[in-house]
């Protein structure tokens, strides 16, 4: 599968799930089919919000998509070496950073004030693309942190940034909207480039 066809999947996936008339599935043959090794076609890093499953709102079945998960969609090392899996041994054509309206972690970091340690250290990995964040600070600042995800992605690995290059890999970045269910497509276009980043808006 290309990836405009990886996208046309998700994107196919999402309105049946809108509808509420998700595609009937047959867990079982997907799980059997799969028990050999598993060919998704698509890499997504997400949230961890409980209200933004991919698997549900993609409307897909077991083996077809490998998703990365944590709150804000933080991209450490540990998640750049889960994305490189995906991307380089699984071969997915696509790879999708996967926002959300209303994100409790992108709130806290606009929210600032004390947190435990380890909460402290997502809201600041969050807290540049809260920085960028306009006047709709919040939902902003969700945009600006996918931003952020894709391009220290590409900054970060090497991996990516072959596999762009020779075509085999899109990056796309996707926003979940809490309320009705449908996810867009962020058309990034570059306001300025500095230090290798690039700042987009939707
Ligand atoms: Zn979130």
């Amino acid at each position: 599968m290309d990836a405009e066809s990886a996208i046309n999947k998700l994107l196919d996936g999402n309105k049946r799930y809108m509808s509420g008339k998700l595609a009937e599935k047959d867990v079982g043959s997907a799980r059997e089919a799969t028990k050999e090794g598993q060919h998704p076609f698509a890499t997504v890093i997400g949230c961890s919000d409980s209200r933004v499953v991919p698997e549900f709102i993609f409307d897909v079945n077991v083996g077809d998509i490998f998703v990365i998960m944590n709150a804000g969609h933080c991209v450490d090392t540990l998640a750049l070496g889960s994305i490189e899996y995906g991307v380089e041994h699984l071969h997915t054509p696509l790879l999708v950073i996967l926002g959300h309206e209303k994100c409790g972690a992108v709130t806290a970091a606009c929210q600032g004030g004390p947190c435990p340690p380890n909460i402290a250290a997502i809201l600041e990995k969050i807290r540049p693309a809260v920085e960028k964040g306009g006047v709709d600070k919040i939902e902003e600042s969700v945009v600006f942190n996918m931003n952020v995800a894709s391009e220290e992605i590409r900054r970060r690995s090497e991996i990516v940034r072959d596999l762009e290059k020779e075509g085999k890999l899109k990056i796309i970045e996707m926003k979940y909207y809490i309320e009705d269910g449908r996810v867009e497509i962020k058309k990034k276009f570059f306001l300025l480039f500095c230090k290798g980043w690039s700042y987009g808006r939707n």
